[in-house]
């Protein structure tokens, strides 16, 4: 079977650097906000070309942390995207406010834009865009609109680390960039784990403060927290990742390059990448027809495929209570009926790709007999 992805070749491949820094940070006996934590941050703050990053233990704690550091609440919206992960709408009900859709771009998968003005009200506070499958959103745009109506743009960035738009890093282009280390994201962990990146000093402190029980000194709290903390043994696992995160990136848009190639021709529509943007291809999603069906011939042939996201969140259940119903976002429907997302990793080789591409062609092609 061609996996979707292959964590443990990536292990194998740095092994001996992994266990010793696990061993190293082990016997160092300092377990939370140490060093590794401390350079990470470092890192990740230098890598996106902003002033602060800061540790914590997940992407979504990360998006929750942003939104409690803006003082966004109850009676507050937020705008964003209904074809995204759970964790973005979450996030927002953690913090008591409310989601408000905006439909996708069909070609892109990421928030349309242009639609995006139209849903502004009194009680708007922030946009969320969602840079989905590693590709950022139009962002001079979306910068344009939150200066005019005075927002805060919180950038989803969980798919994305090392995309970037116009050359600057996703993350660093709104006010609070939202990074995951969940193992299968570019740069994953053996665990959960997060950080959050601003250049706002005020900001950075209030999640530094935040993520530790909402108190700067030991033992003095001044507000309520949360435990929220990048563990620091992830971060030593991390520290031996990160280096080699822009050649894992790069792999992943060369091994798209070769899907666009194999798949040229066949009337399979492949992902679009916008000229500005430089995506890093945390999935490959194309879209086909009778997707159920192509996607059990594919398993028959050897070939694990998935779909993110089969039902758009302004459908789910636990957001019913937003009044939402069916038709509201088209465009978001129907790439939920349509995505299929192929194997893509760094490690893939051209021949499974090759496997991939004709077994995906004949799928689409002939219809299996009933
Ligand atoms: C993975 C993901 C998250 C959440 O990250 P965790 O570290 O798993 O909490 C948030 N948003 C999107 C779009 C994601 O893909």
């Amino acid at each position: 079977m061609i996996p979707m992805l292959d964590l443990q070749a990536q292990y194998w491949a740095l092994a001996d650097e992994l266990n010793a820094a696990v061993q190293r940070t082990m016997a160092a006996g300092q377990y939370i906000l140490g060093p590794e934590v401390k350079k990470l941050e470092a890192d990740i703050a230098r890598y996106c070309g902003t002033r602060f990053a800061v540790g914590v233990n997940s992407g979504t704690d990360a998006l929750y942390l942003a939104l409690r550091a803006l003082e966004i609440g109850p009676g507050d919206e937020v705008i964003t995207t209904p074809f995204t992960f759970i964790a973005t709408t979450e996030a927002i009900g953690a913090v008591g406010a409310t989601p408000v859709f905006v439909d996708i771009d069909p070609h892109t998968f990421n928030l349309d834009v242009a639609q995006v003005e139209a849903k502004i009200t009194p009680q708007t506070r922030a946009l969320l865009p969602v840079h989905l499958y590693g590709q950022t959103c139009e962002m001079d745009s979306l910068v344009a609109i939150a200066r005019r109506h005075g927002l805060r743009i919180v950038e989803d960035c969980a798919q994305a680390i090392g995309a970037s738009w116009r050359g600057q890093a996703a993350g660093a282009l709104g006010d609070i960039g939202c990074f995951s280390f969940f193992p299968s994201k570019n740069l994953g962990c053996y665990g959960d784990g997060g950080m959050a990146v601003t250049s706002d000093p005020v900001l950075a402190e209030r999640i530094e403060i935040l993520r530790r029980h909402g108190g700067k000194k030991k033992y003095h709290h001044t507000e309520l927290g949360v435990n929220s903390r990048l563990d620091e043994l992830q971060a030593a696992i991390l520290n031996v990742k990160f280096p080699h995160l822009d050649a894992w990136n790069a792999a992943r848009r060369e091994r798209a390059r070769t899907y666009n190639q194999l798949l040229a021709g066949s009337g399979i529509a492949c992902p679009g990448e916008l000229a500005d943007s430089e995506c890093v291809y945390h999935q490959y999603t194309v879209r086909v027809p009778d997707r159920e069906r192509v996607q059990a011939e594919l398993k028959a042939a050897g070939v694990a495929s998935m779909v993110y996201y089969p039902i758009p969140l302004h459908l789910q259940e636990v957001h019913r209570n937003l009044g939402y119903g069916a038709g509201d976002f088209p465009v978001a429907e129907q790439a939920a009926r349509e995505v299929l997302s192929l194997p893509i990793y760094p490690e893939i080789s051209f021949d499974e790709q090759s496997l991939v591409a004709q077994a995906l062609i004949a799928a689409v092609r002939q219809p299996l007999a009933v």
